[in-house]
This record gives structure tokens, C-alpha cells and sequence, in this order.
């Protein structure tokens, strides 16, 4: 059967104590145990279904790792505390001294600082590439490499990564292709184009209610029993757990995901359409003119689009704050970063999101001053949001012509 991913989250039972049909929340640090020698096998990982310590693993951060593995196609997976608390300990678990990285080299801010300045003081080296183009990726490839690593749809650029492709690339050469699927779940599953391990940072359109920081690791039993080692697990000894009250919270918001996801890009894709009409320079992986969208199109789960994410350019950062700022006004949305809200939030990413990025290497990559980031809303009406957006824009001088 075709695997679907909404459908295998949704068959997931687990009932709380009562017959609550929400899991109860497990609400301890530690565990108690009748025998000392269960609690030697539970240390050495050898008793199932016992805890030890909640910084290593709870029912309730068990919950949300299974329905997320469910969704991603792994045999199971790790929550985290936030996305950078995901992909750092997957990149160290993978990754010694002497060791490198092939990246994306349009990726989220926070992991190219990562990767750039703080992996080095490790001794990991990592080169950044065009990931859409193959030939490219695999000349980086060096006899240290050891990971590739890549974003499904790209912060902030929305390029597509050719999983399948990668993944090949990855097998040739022995490595572990790591995707961020921040961007885009539901409509994407990684793992089943080839992909070693899945990381997203749950604070965006998973959670969806921008009240949380949160990550996940997808993955096989064996990685992920490795990086919770308590001998020598990034994310044990890391630290980055996720609190069992906020894995409670998240569970209950996933179960919404699939009608969120096809509203974000049902809003965003009428949006898209309009601004390119308009003649804005207008990034969608929907839209016809983006250079990988048949690339989307053969790798998606149709149902739920192309997601929420879009950009436009306005030419200046001037006229992309005038922009932001008259947008919330008229309440359009918020001026913010972090994406996945039900409020539209746009952010001008080179002064904000990617300002790690260095301005030659931003302008290497096409990322320029007037760009503006929309993480598209649930908005009940987007006709209506979009006449009045045209309105600020007519109104700023950025779009000619008379109010639609
Ligand atoms: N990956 C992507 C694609 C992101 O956009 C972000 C945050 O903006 C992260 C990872 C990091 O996630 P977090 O902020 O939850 O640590």
C-alpha cells in the first residue's frame, strides 16, 4: 500500500491511565524500579519499556517520537528541545576531528553557523555547495566526508534538494544523507526518496502554534539508540531534551497537521500566483517558473501542496520594512521570523534569519536585500488578503496602478 503519512500518524492509539484518550503526561524526572538489576538493564539499554531518567527517554517524549516516525516512514525517532538542539546532535553523532560535511549552502541560518564557525573548533570541516546541482555536490566529496547534508525546501531561498539524487550520491560513497524537513512535512517524505535521517525543528508548521521551540530525529532504532547512549550519545550527553509536558502539547497539535498543511498551501499558492501576475519576482515551489518545481512535483505527497513557504523581492530593504510594517498594521500578519503560524509572519531574511550568513556569500546565493520571507497563514479569506497586500503595495509604489 502507498504510504501515507497522515494516515499512519492518525492509526497510532495510545490511551492514558483512566482510558484517557489523550496519553497522560508523564510527569517525572526519574523512575522507580523493583529490582536493582532491572535498573542495571535499563542503564545498559537491554530492559524495553522501562525508564530510567527523562533526559534519556519518557513515555510522553515516546509518544510524539513514535507519531513522528510514523509520519516520516523511520523506525522510530528522538524529540528534541528545539530544531539547532536535532541537527546538532545528529551532524556530531555522525561526524568526528577530521571528519567533513557536504552542505546545502542555502540552509537556515543557525545550522550555517553551525557548520561554518563552531563544528571547525571540532576539527569538522564542512563545504558548502549548490545542492541542486549534483555534479557539484559530489566533487566536494572528499575521502573524510561522512555526511550530506541538505534542506528538503531551503531557509530562505526555497531551493529543492533532489533526494532521490542525493541519496544515490550518498550510497556511492558511503555517507549518511541527514535532511531538514522543516520546510515541508507532510508533503515530502525523505526517507522514502532514500534518505538516512529526517531532522525538523517542530517549532514552526508541526507545533503550529508558535508557543514552543521543539525538534525531532528520524531514524533507524540503531541511530537513534546510539545518539541516546548513555555512554556516548550527542543527545544524551548534549543535553537537548525536550520537556515531557511540551512533547504532551505538541502530540495534540500534530493530530492537525494534514488540515493545516493543505490550507497553508492552498493560501500560499493562491498568493503566489497573483504576486507573479502582478509582476513581483515571486519564489513558489508551486509556481511553473521555479526551476525545480517538476523536481517537487515527482517527489510530493500531492494532497497536501507545496507548502506555506513563499518569497517576493521588492528590490530594496527600504521597501521590504515599508512593506512589513504597513502589512502588520493593517493586520495582514506579523512581522516576525519562525514560520508555521496561523498568522502570516514575514521577515526580510538577510537582515534577520540569515544575517549569519556573511554579505558576498549571501549575494553568492542570490539571497538580496529586498527579499521578504512569508510563512503563508490559515487566513479563512485569502482573496481578501490578497487585495489588501496589493493595496500596501500600490500604496509603497512597489506594484504601479490603480487598487484591484
Ligand atoms: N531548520 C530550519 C529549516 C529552520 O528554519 C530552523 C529555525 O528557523 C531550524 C532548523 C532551527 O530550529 P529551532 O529554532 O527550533 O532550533
Amino acid at each position: 500500500m502507498k504510504f501515507k503519512p497522515a494516515n499512519n500518524i492518525q492509526d497510532l492509539q495510545y490511551f492514558g491511565e483512566f482510558g484517557g484518550i489523550n496519553p497522560s503526561i508523564s510527569d517525572s524526572s526519574t523512575y522507580t524500579f523493583l529490582s536493582a538489576k532491572t535498573m542495571f538493564d535499563t542503564f545498559e539499554g537491554n530492559a524495553d519499556g522501562c525508564y530510567l531518567y527523562s533526559r534519556h527517554s519518557s513515555p510522553s517524549n515516546l509518544y510524539l517520537g513514535e507519531a513522528l516516525a510514523a509520519m516520516e516512514g523511520t523506525e522510530t525517532a528522538t524529540v528534541t528541545a528545539s530544531g539547532m538542539g536535532a541537527i546538532t546532535p545528529v551532524l556530531l553523532q555522525l561526524c568526528g576531528s577530521g571528519e567533513h560535511i557536504v552542505s546545502s549552502r542555502t540552509i537556515y541560518g543557525g545550522t550555517y553557523a553551525f557548520l561554518k564557525n563552531f563544528a571547525p573548533r571540532l576539527g569538522i570541516d564542512t563545504s558548502f555547495v549548490d545542492i541542486t546541482k549534483l555534479d557539484i555536490v559530489e566533487a566536494a566529496i572528499t575521502p573524510k566526508t561522512k555526511v550530506l547534508f541538505c534542506e528538503t525546501v531551503s531557509n530562505p531561498l526555497l531551493e529543492v534538494a533532489d533526494i532521490k539524487g542525493l541519496a544515490q550520491l550518498a550510497k556511492k560513497h558511503n555517507l549518511k544523507l541527514v535532511v531538514d524537513n522543516t520546510f515541508s512535512p507532510l508533503s515530502i517524505s525523505p526517507i522514502k526518496l532514500g534518505a538516512d535521517i529526517v531532522a525538523h525543528s517542530l517549532t514552526k508548521f508541526i507545533n503550529g502554534s508558535s508557543d514552543t521551540v521543539g525538534g525531532v530525529v528520524c531514524g533507524t532504532q540503531e541511530f537513534i539508540d546510539d545518539l541516546r547512549n548513555v555512554n556516548n550519545g550527542a543527545a544524551m550527553l548534549l543535553g537537548s531534551t525536550m520537556d515531557s509536558l511540551r512533547s504532551a502539547s505538541v502530540l495534540k497539535n500534530l493530530r492537525t497537521l494534514h488540515i493545516r498543511m493543505m490550507q497553508h498551501s492552498h493560501n500560499a499558492t493562491y498568493l503566489a500566483k497573483k504576486f507573479e501576475n502582478d509582476g513581483l519576482k515571486t519564489v513558489y515551489p508551486g509556481l511553473s517558473s521555479h526551476p525545480s518545481h517538476e523536481l517537487f512535483k515527482s517527489m510530493m505527497n500531492e494532497k497536501y501542496g507545496y507548502g506555506g513557504m513563499l518569497t517576493i523581492d521588492v528590490g530594496s530593504l527600504d521597501k521590504a520594512n515599508a512593506l512589513m510594517e504597513l502589512m502588520q498594521e493593517r493586520n495582514l500578519g506579523y512581522l516576525a521570523v519562525s514560520l508555521g503560524f496561523y498568522k502570516t509572519l514575514f521577515s526580510a531574511p538577510g537582515s534577520s534569519t540569515s544575517s549569519e550568513i556573511p554579505e558576498d556569500e549571501q549575494e553568492a546565493m542570490g539571497l538580496s536585500d529586498g527579499l521578504i520571507r512569508f510563512s503563508i497563514g490559515l487566513d479563512a479569506d485569502i482573496e481578501r488578503t490578497y487585495q489588501m497586500m496589493n493595496a500596501c503595495m500600490v500604496e509603497l509604489g512597489i506594484l504601479e496602478g490603480e487598487m484591484v
